[in-house]
């Protein structure tokens, strides 16, 4: 559990191993100083999956620690950079360690320049902004069921109870060559960004979640909380990773 503030920028950072798995794969990182959030979620068997998040998240502070960008231009160069190193850090492990073929991870990266943003994103984990009390899905899942739901072959309810929901078809790790998500925009003041693991988003609604950022809207660490609590009483069958990141 994190909770920091820098500036007007108020964060809170929660993971949950859930209810059914031994171990959490996911990892994040809130770091209002340098205004960098990021969640991960690993995959490819417990240790490789664990390593392949850890490694993310430590890039990403590696890459905001030696370069401080003040501009949105150079934010996004640093959220570039932070995916283009990890990929290459998890592809060279695998290649010295071929018992962890298939490791990889999911990840959002957000940062800020300013009362402008930059989010990085590839898999299934996901972000929203909570902007006017309405609740925006920023990115889009990089999945199976995505694509189905795309087609019109699955409804949301369908693709969120699918057996093949957590086929990925991006990913960190995969390969070289990374087609990454960038989502760029302005900020207004009580803008709430939510990223989250698949373990929030499989197992409760939308609705839920909105209703949940209203009624605390003021209490980040009380948002967190009753998210984590709605995914675990829904069945808590994944790792549960809440950041929320709040424009004052
Ligand atoms: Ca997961």
């Amino acid at each position: 559990m994190y909770k920091e503030s820098g500036g007007q920028i108020l964060a809170y950072g929660i993971t949950d191993a859930g209810l059914v798995r031994p171990n959490n794969e996911d990892a994040l990182l809130v770091w209002p100083e340098r205004r960098v959030f990021a969640v991960a979620d690993g995959m490819g068997g417990q240790a490789a999956g664990e390593l392949a998040s850890q490694f993310f998240i430590q890039t990403v502070e590696r890459v905001f620690r030696d370069f401080s960008p003040s501009d949105l231009e150079g934010v996004t160069e640093a959220v570039k950079r932070a995916f283009l190193e990890a990929n290459r850090e998890i592809l060279d492990h695998v290649r010295e360690n071929p018992a962890r073929e298939g490791m990889g991870c999911t990840a959002e990266l957000l940062a800020f320049a300013g009362m402008e943003f930059c989010l990085g994103h590839i898999g299934d984990s996901r972000t929203y902004l909570f902007r006017a009390g309405r609740l925006h899905r920023l990115t889009r899942d990089h999945s199976l069921v995505q694509e189905q739901l795309e087609a019109g072959i699955l409804t949301e309810e369908e693709a969120r109870r699918h057996p093949m929901r957590n086929v990925i078809l991006r990913a960190l790790g995969v390969k070289e060559d990374l087609a990454l998500d960038l989502i760029r925009g302005r900020l207004q003041r009580g803008d709430l960004f939510l990223l989250c693991s698949d373990g929030l988003t499989d197992m409760i609604s939308e609705e839920l979640i909105s209703e949940c950022l209203a009624r605390s809207f003021n209490d980040l660490e009380g948002i967190g909380l009753s998210l984590v609590e709605e995914a675990k009483r829904a069945g808590g069958r994944d790792n549960i990773t809440v950041v929320l990141v709040k424009k004052e």
